[in-house]
C-alpha cells in the first residue's frame, strides 16, 4: 500500500468524473436553487389575499398576469391579486405562497381564478438556497462522484472539478498453453480465462484496464511488454508464471528488471505473489507490478486480496473505501477444511436472511483450478487455520457484490 499512493490530481468536467475520487474538497460557489421559484404549477398568491377560503367559500382573485419556467415578470403582485405561475418559474416579487392548480378554478378564460383553499405564507415556494448555500462545504476530499454527486456538481458550476484520475493499469496473461483465438485446441493447451477476467476486475475497480494480451513464456518478450507497459500505465497486473515453475518466466524477469519481493502466502488459494517496482525507461518513475498467480481462482482471490486495495487507493479511494466491506456472516451448512496453517479463502454465495444477518453458504468445488464454481460466488468466507465452521457458526466474509 505504502508503493500505491494516489495518482496526482487532474482537472475533470463533472460530466466525466462519475465513479472518479474528488482529489480536493468542493464548496458551492453559487446557491441553489439560485431564485425562489415555484414548486408546482398554480397561481401566485399574497397568503392574506386567501384568508378563509375553502371549498364552501372560494374566494375569486383576478390574474394579472403569468410565469414560465425559464421566465421572470415585473409586475409587482399585490394583494387580492394572482399570477399564474409554471413549476420552476421565478416566485413574482410581492407573492409569499403559491396555491396549487388543483385546488383553484380557470374562469373568464383565465382573466380570473376562483381559489377554494387557504395557504400560509411560503407555501410551495422553493426558497434561494435551501438545497445549497453558497459558499458550503458539498465534498470532502476521497468523496466518490457518484451519478447523483456529479449532478449535485453540475448543479453549483463545479466544472471542471479536481479529481484523481482512474489507474491506467495493464493486464497480461503469460504460458505457452493458453489461446484465446477460438482455435481448435491443440494437445496441451487451454483456453485464456485469467485475462478476460482481470479486465472486468479492474475495471470494476474504477481503473482503465489496458489488454496487453497473452505473451509466450519467453523472456525477452516479456521484458518488452513490461518495460513498455511501465511507460504507458501506472501499474501492472500479470497472471502466471509466478510460482516455482522452470518456465516461470514471470519471475525471472521480473526478478532482473524490477525491484521485487517474491511472496509465500499463508493462504488457499493464491499461496504465490509477488509485488515489486518496475521503472520506466527513462527511470523518472515506478510503476507498482502484482503478480498474480496462474490458477484462476488463485488469481481471483489474489488481486480481490492484495492488488484490488492498492489499486482503489491509486484511484484516490479513502481507507474506508478502499477495500470490500466484511461482515460476521452465519455459515448455514458449515465449512470444513484441514488444518494446514493456512487461512483458507472460500468462495460462498452471501445472502441476507430475515434475522437480520448476512448467511453464506459454499458455491461447491473450492479447486483453484475450478473457476466455474467460484464464478457463482459473490462472497468470500475466511476461514482460519483449524477444522473449519461448524454449521450455524460465524466467518467473517468479503462481500463481492451486494444485493
Ligand atoms: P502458472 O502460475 O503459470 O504456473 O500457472 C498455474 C496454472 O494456471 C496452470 O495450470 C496454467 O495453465 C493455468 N493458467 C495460467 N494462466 C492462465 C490463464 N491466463 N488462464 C487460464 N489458466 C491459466
Ligand atoms: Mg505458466
Amino acid at each position: 500500500m505504502s508503493n500505491c499512493p494516489p495518482l496526482p490530481a487532474v482537472e475533470v468536467p463533472c460530466r466525466a468524473a462519475t465513479g472518479l475520487v474528488l482529489a480536493t474538497e468542493v464548496r458551492a460557489a453559487e446557491d441553489v436553487p439560485p431564485f425562489a421559484n415555484s414548486a408546482v404549477d398554480g397561481y401566485a398568491v399574497v397568503a392574506a389575499s386567501l384568508a378563509g377560503a375553502s371549498a364552501d367559500e372560494p374566494v375569486l382573485l383576478p390574474v394579472v398576469g403569468e410565469v414560465a419556467a425559464g421566465a421572470s415578470t415585473d409586475r409587482v403582485l399585490r394583494t387580492g391579486e394572482a399570477i399564474r405561475i409554471m413549476t420552476g418559474a421565478p416566485v413574482p416579487a410581492g407573492a409569499d405562497a403559491i396555491v396549487m392548480v388543483e385546488d383553484t378554478e380557470r374562469l373568464d378564460g383565465g382573466a380570473t381564478v376562483l381559489v377554494r383553499r387557504a395557504v400560509s405564507a411560503g407555501d410551495a415556494v422553493r426558497g434561494v438556497g435551501d438545497d445549497v448555500r453558497a459558499g458550503a462545504l458539498l465534498y470532502a476530499a476521497g468523496t466518490l462522484v457518484t451519478p447523483a454527486v456529479a449532478g449535485v456538481l453540475a448543479s453549483v458550476n463545479a466544472s471542471p472539478v479536481t479529481c484523481v484520475p482512474r489507474p491506467r493499469v495493464a493486464v497480461l496473461s503469460t504460458g505457452d498453453e493458453l489461446i484465446d483465438d477460438g482455435s481448435p485446441l491443440q494437445p496441451g493447451q487451454i483456453r485464456e480465462s485469467n485475462r478476460t477476467m482481470l479486465l472486468g476486475l479492474v475495471a470494476d475497480a474504477g481503473c482503465d484496464a489496458v489488454d496487453l494480451g497473452i505473451v509466450r513464456d519467453d523472456e525477452a518478450l516479456l521484458e518488452d511488454v513490461l518495460r513498455s507497459a511501465a511507460d504507458s500505465c501506472d501499474a501492472i497486473v500479470t497472471s502466471g508464471g509466478v510460482s516455482m515453475g522452470d518456465y516461470d518466466v514471470v519471475k525471472a524477469v521480473l526478478s532482473r528488471i524490477a525491484r521485487m519481493r517474491w511472496m509465500q502466502i499463508a493462504i488457499k488459494p493464491a499461496k504465490p505473489f509477488a509485488f515489486g517496482m518496475l521503472a520506466t525507461l527513462d527511470g523518472t518513475r515506478e510503476v507498482p507490478v502484482f503478480g498474480l498467480p496462474g490458477n484462476p481462482v488463485s488469481s481471483l482471490v489474489s488481486y480481490e486480496l492484495l492488488a484490488r486495495p492498492a489499486l482503489r487507493q491509486m484511484a484516490g479511494h479513502p481507507a474506508v473505501t478502499v477495500d470490500r466491506p466484511t461482515v460476521e456472516a452465519v455459515a448455514d451448512a458449515g465449512l470444513p477444511r484441514r488444518a494446514d496453517g493456512k487461512t483458507h479463502f472460500m468462495r460462498v454465495f452471501a445472502s441476507f436472511a430475515a434475522d437480520g444477518r448476512v448467511h453464506v453458504a459454499s458455491v461447491g468445488a473450492q479447486g483453484s483450478h475450478q473457476l466455474a464454481a467460484t464464478s457463482l460466488a459473490n462472497a468470500i468466507a475466511e476461514v482460519p487455520d483449524g477444522y473449519g465452521v461448524a454449521p450455524g457458526g460465524s466467518v467473517r466474509t468479503i462481500l463481492l457484490s451486494v444485493g
